[in-house]
């Protein structure tokens, strides 16, 4: 099955947001064909613009030949029409994490891929089970979850749901290590290992924020000096966004049917009032957008 990986040679990518665009980015890198779906064609502009500007950045540090970045771009095809899709060989999905949505993207993905090709999805914390039970192909429908930023990040949860087939996790595994990341193989279970052992860390770190027992960079400090984290979970969460931990510690919460995992309500306040983190300038921390 690896040689089927090796095969791959046009990917669709679903969604060209935070995630959507550096997983297009890596694909792109690797000498993959993307074809790259979004909504509105603003929002490919703005994703194919930051690419650009990652990619400038890989070759100011030396890690990309100048030279390479047009060739990469243009292996980059923006789309707002989904049934373009059709003409590749993989698709990933990286829309808003949203069970609804995730089922309309998955099932119209079913319908327009050829029958051969494996449907993965991005989510951080949606079933894959659920998913894989929306196609008419839920053997060759798996988790393939990066982290953020991607180009950067070396890990991929390889998600697999009991219908996995163990072709189809050859061909997710072989496809990360094209991408030159590491693949680790987990088990569908809500928040697979990464957001279940994660997001009860941010949540808590909210609370003691919002119980006054320290401010953010305090809390930061702790697990930067204490724990050799290499950044404090506020930080991180305002880098993944304060409405996906929102959205992934709702999920963990009605997975496992336990209040452990309630959204702090000061997350669910600084949302609510538009603080998303990072993207919106202003999270835990204020930013330059
Ligand atoms: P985002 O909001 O930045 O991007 C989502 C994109 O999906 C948007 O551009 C939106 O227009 C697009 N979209 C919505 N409906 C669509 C449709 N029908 N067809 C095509 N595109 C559509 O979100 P993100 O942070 O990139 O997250 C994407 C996925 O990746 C989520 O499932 C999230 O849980 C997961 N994820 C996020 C992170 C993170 O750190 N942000 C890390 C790992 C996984």
């Amino acid at each position: 099955m690896a040689e089927v990986a090796a095969e791959i040679a046009t990917v669709g990518v679903v969604g060209a947001g935070t995630m959507g665009s550096g997983i297009a980015h890596v694909f792109a890198r690797a000498g993959f064909r993307v074809l790259l779906c979004d909504v509105e064609q603003r929002l490919l502009d703005r994703a194919v613009g930051l690419i650009r500007t990652n990619l400038g950045r890989e070759a100011a540090k030396g890690k990309l030949p100048e030279t390479e970045i047009e060739p990469i771009l243009a292996r980059i095809m923006p789309t707002v029409d989904p049934e373009s899709l059709g003409a590749a060989e993989f698709a990933l999905e990286a829309a808003s994490e949203r069970f609804d949505l995730k089922t309309e993207i998955f099932r119209a993905l079913d319908r327009i891929l050829p029958e051969s090709a494996v449907l993965a999805t991005n989510t951080s914390s949606i079933s894959i089970t659920k998913l894989a039970a929306e196609t008419r192909r839920p053997a060759q429908v798996i988790g393939m979850h990066f982290f953020n930023p991607v180009p950067v990040m070396e890990l991929v949860e390889v998600v697999r749901s009991p219908a996995t087939s163990d072709e189809t996790f050859a061909v997710v595994q072989a496809l990360a290590v094209r991408l030159g990341k590491t693949p680790v193989e987990v088990n569908d279970a809500p928040g697979f290992v990464s957001n279940r052992v994660l997001m009860p860390l941010i949540n808590e770190a909210a609370y003691a924020v919002m119980e006054g027992v320290a401010t953010p960079e305090a809390v930061d400090q702790i697990f930067k000096l204490g724990m050799a984290h290499p950044m404090g979970p506020l930080t991180l969460a305002d880098l993944i966004g304060l409405d996906v931990c929102v959205d992934i510690l709702r999920v963990l919460q009605e997975g496992f049917g336990n209040p452990k995992y309630c959204p702090c309500p000061l997350l669910v306040r600084m949302v609510e009032a538009g603080s998303l983190g990072r993207k919106s300038g202003r999270g835990f921390y204020t930013y330059e957008t």
